[in-house]
Parts: structure tokens; C-alpha cells; sequence
């Protein structure tokens, strides 16, 4: 098939590689300018590692990478208020923090075709009668067989779903973000968080090596509302190394040298729910289909998820119509689930709702360890909760864990 695939973030990536390898004729459309990777670090999950196993390439990414074992967080007085386990849903478990960089230099090696890839065309438009995209320019791309918009939480092309957009909101609250050099971090298989009631939350997630540079790096993430983070200055850099010094004066002097905002990323969460992620021959995979908030780590392990889907759907089925209908009810409950547990817990950990930080603080963790409690617990942790059985990480997680120190 001739297939367009609209933006080169982690879904455009994997897809291009899987459908590329299955012969397909792939042509990738990206609006920057120069390829590279947005943002930080984030934490890979044992579902997006079972599809880099897959794509034969989880050992390098554990190589590059950092292995994390548990998910902590703290009060600003000590107090315990998660111990998130990955081998509590079996033993060997475990999450791999990554520097962007990192994945998306990964992910550019293994596919025979980036250098191809259409910089610097912004795609705008999606026409179902003639299969072609238009793009910022006016000029028109294709017939393709199958376009898979990958373009991302802002997408645009997801608008040619029409009526299908069920949700499309900007969450009230964001984060900034920075990497910082730490070679001697104290806790390099723990993600730290550290909570001051639901306004102010510091997160250390060690992801590892980052390309270009030497030493081990760890994600430094900080909590606040939306338009503080929109109007994110140098004297917002000020304010937060105080806020730092009294939640975690330890990160004092790791964040001594950040002086000018733009040492730091800014990050506005979406919250996206499509009736049908597809619209004629066009799927949406990846953010644009279902945006969330980071609190559960999942985004990136989606985008890998729902590459493989497609790609395994494509494979199976000889017709397009019945595979892009497979895709659609393979992810169908998966998504959804996280789509809605991201939505209730986020202001569990960003809101003004200080009410929801005391039963946080007294009822998570007690209620984390009653019988019975910690098995689907962790299970919403690996992203693996409601992950059909005949997905990816039951059949590659035994590779995956060999494949892994
Ligand atoms: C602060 C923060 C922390 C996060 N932490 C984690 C984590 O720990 N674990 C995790 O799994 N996920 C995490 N996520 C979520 C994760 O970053 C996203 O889910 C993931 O990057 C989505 O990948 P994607 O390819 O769908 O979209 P993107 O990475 O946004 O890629 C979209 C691409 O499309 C291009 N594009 C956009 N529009 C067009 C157009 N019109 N034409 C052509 N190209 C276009 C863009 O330039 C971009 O390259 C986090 C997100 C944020 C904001």
C-alpha cells in the first residue's frame, strides 16, 4: 500500500519502521524543520518496552536507558505516600527511564527510511473522497491507501473526524521540565516524587544517558498551573529554586545553575477522546487519538502500542476496512481505561483541591497495601491493566525480560 504518516514523534516513528518492514511504499510527513525530539525524559513501561523487544531493540534502549524498579512519593514531612513496586506484578518487572533524545535517535537508527522523511511540511488537511492531504503550502499530497495521522496532542488532522472529537479540553494545570547532570544520583532505580499538598509536585525520574553528552542524567519535573506555566520567566526560575529549597532541599544545588526559563520545557497536558479513531482510510494513533495527562506515565508506551496494533492488524487482515476496524476494537478498552483514570487522578496531584491531598496523603498507601490490592495496583502501573492477551506484553514479555538486566 502507498501509506502517509502525518508527524515523527514516537508514533510516527514506530509506525514508519513497522509498516515500512512489512513492504509497504511509506511516506513520512513532519512540520519541523530538522528532525529531533521535544521535551525531556519519560519512563518507558513494560508494554512500550514488550513492542521495542518486538522491533528487536529493547536491549538498547536498557543499554541507553535507565532500569527503574519502583515508583515513590513522599509528603513534604516525610510521610510515605506511594511504594509502587514493579516486581509486585511479578518478579524480573521493571520501567526504563529515557531521555527523549534518546528513544527518538533509537527509533530514527532503526528506520531504513528517515532520511526520506518530509521536513518542514505542516499537513492541514485530510480529503476522505480523494485520499490525499493538503498541506500548509496548498499543495496536495498523494492518493494514499492508508494515511495514519501521528501528529501529535495538537493534531489537526484529527478535526477530519468531525463529530467523532467526543473531548478535547487543555488541562487547567502543566509542569516544566529540565534534565539535569547527576552521575552519583542516590536512588538511580526509583522514580522520587515529592508532594506539597496538590500545588507543588517534584518528580526525579533517572533516565540514563543522553546523546551528544557524557554522564548520567535524571528528569527533573515541576508542578504548576497552566498559565504560570504559559507565562514561565526567569523570575519563575527564581521562585522555583525557593520552592525547591523548602519541599527537597537536597535538589538545592542540582538546580543552583538554572537562571533563564529557557533552560527549562514547558508542558500543557490535553485531555483527547475520539468516538472512533478513524475516518475513512485515515487512523489516528498515538496523542493525537488520546492525549492525557503524564501523571501515569503512559503516553509514549501508548503511541508504541497502538503502532504495533496497527501494524499486527494490517498483517492479519488482507482488507483495509476490517483491519483499521481491528485496530480500532483491538485498543478500543485499553485506552479507554487510562483515557479515564488519568482524568480522575490527576487532581489527586494537581488541583486546587486541598481536600484531595489529605485523603491522598492518609488513604494511598494503606489502601495500596491490603490484600490483594497490590497485583492490580501495579498492573495500572506497567500499563498492562485491561491490555488485551493476545497484545503485546504478554507474548514478548518473557523476551523482554531476558533481553533485560
Ligand atoms: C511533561 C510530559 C511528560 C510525559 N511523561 C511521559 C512518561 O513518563 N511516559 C510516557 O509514556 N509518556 C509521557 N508523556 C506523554 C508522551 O510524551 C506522549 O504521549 C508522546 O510523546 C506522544 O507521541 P506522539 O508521537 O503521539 O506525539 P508527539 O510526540 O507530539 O509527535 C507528534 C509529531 O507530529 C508533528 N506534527 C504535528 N502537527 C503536524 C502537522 N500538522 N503536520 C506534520 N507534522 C506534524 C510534530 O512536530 C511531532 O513531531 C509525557 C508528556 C508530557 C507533556
Amino acid at each position: 500500500m502507498k501509506v502517509a504518516i502525518v508527524g515523527y514523534g514516537t508514533a510516527g516513528q514506530a509506525t514508519a519502521i513497522l509498516l515500512s518492514e512489512q513492504g509497504h511504499d511509506v511516506t513520512v510527513f513532519e512540520r519541523s524543520p530538522t528532525l529531533g525530539p521535544v521535551g525531556a525524559g519519560f519512563l518507558l513501561q513494560p508494554t512500550g518496552l514488550g513492542v521495542l523487544a518486538r522491533m528487536g531493540l529493547a536491549g538498547r534502549a536498557a543499554a541507553i536507558g535507565q532500569r527503574i524498579d519502583e515508583l515513590h512519593g513522599t509528603t513534604l514531612r516525610g510521610r510515605r505516600v506511594m511504594a509502587m513496586r514493579y516486581a509486585d506484578r511479578r518478579p524480573g518487572c521493571h520501567g526504563v527511564g529515557m531521555t527523549r533524545g534518546a528513544l527518538f535517535e533509537m527509533l530514527r537508527t532503526a528506520h531504513a527510511g528517515a532520511a526520506q522523511v518530509r521536513t518542514g511540511t505542516k499537513i492541514v488537511d485530510y480529503d476522505d473522497r480523494t485520499h490525499t492531504l493538503t498541506d500548509a503550502q496548498g499543495e496536495s499530497h498523494g492518493p494514499f491507501d492508508l494515511v495514519v495521522a501521528a501528529d501529535g496532542a495538537h493534531s489537526a488532522l484529527r478535526a477530519a473526524c468531525g463529530t467523532q472529537v467526543r473531548r478535547e479540553r487543555l488541562y487547567p494545570w502543566g509542569a516544566v521540565w529540565c534534565l539535569l547532570r547527576i552521575d552519583d544520583w542516590p536512588s538511580p532505580t526509583h522514580l522520587l516524587q515529592r508532594y506539597a499538598g496538590t500545588r507543588s509536585m517534584i518528580g526525579m525520574l533517572p533516565v540514563g544517558t543522553r546523546p551528544g553528552h557524557d554522564g548520567r542524567w535524571v528528569t527533573f519535573y515541576y508542578s504548576l498551573p497552566g498559565e504560570t506555566v504559559s507565562r514561565f520567566d526567569d523570575a519563575g526560575v527564581a521562585a522555583l529554586k525557593m520552592q525547591v529549597a523548602t519541599i527537597w532541599p537536597e535538589l538545592e544545588a542540582h538546580v543552583a545553575h538554572l537562571d533563564r526559563a529557557e533552560a527549562l520545557h514547558k508542558a500543557r497536558y490535553r485531555d483527547v477522546v475520539l468516538a472512533r479513531p478513524r475516518h475513512g482510510r485515515m487512523v489516528v494513533v498515538g496523542d493525537a487519538a488520546h492525549a492525557m495527562s503524564p501523571q501515569l506515565g503512559q503516553g509514549v508506551n501508548m503511541a508504541l502500542l497502538d503502532a504495533m496494533a496497527l501494524s499486527d492488524a494490517l498483517v492479519a487482515r488482507q482488507n483495509l476496512d476490517e483491519a483499521l476496524d481491528t485496530y480500532v476494537r483491538v485498543r478500543h478498552r485499553h485506552v479507554r481505561m487510562y483515557q479515564r483514570m488519568s482524568r480522575w487522578l490527576t487532581p489527586l496531584f494537581q488541583s486546587d483541591h486541598a481536600a484531595l491531598g489529605w485523603c491522598r496523603d492518609l488513604l494511598f498507601d494503606p489502601v495500596a497495601r491490603l490484600p490483594g490490592a497490590r497485583r492490580p495496583m501495579s498492573s495500572i502501573l506497567t500499563g498492562e491493566l485491561l491490555l488485551p492477551s493476545d497484545a503485546v506484553a504478554g507474548r514478548e514479555r518473557a523476551d523482554v525480560d531476558a533481553v533485560i538486566p
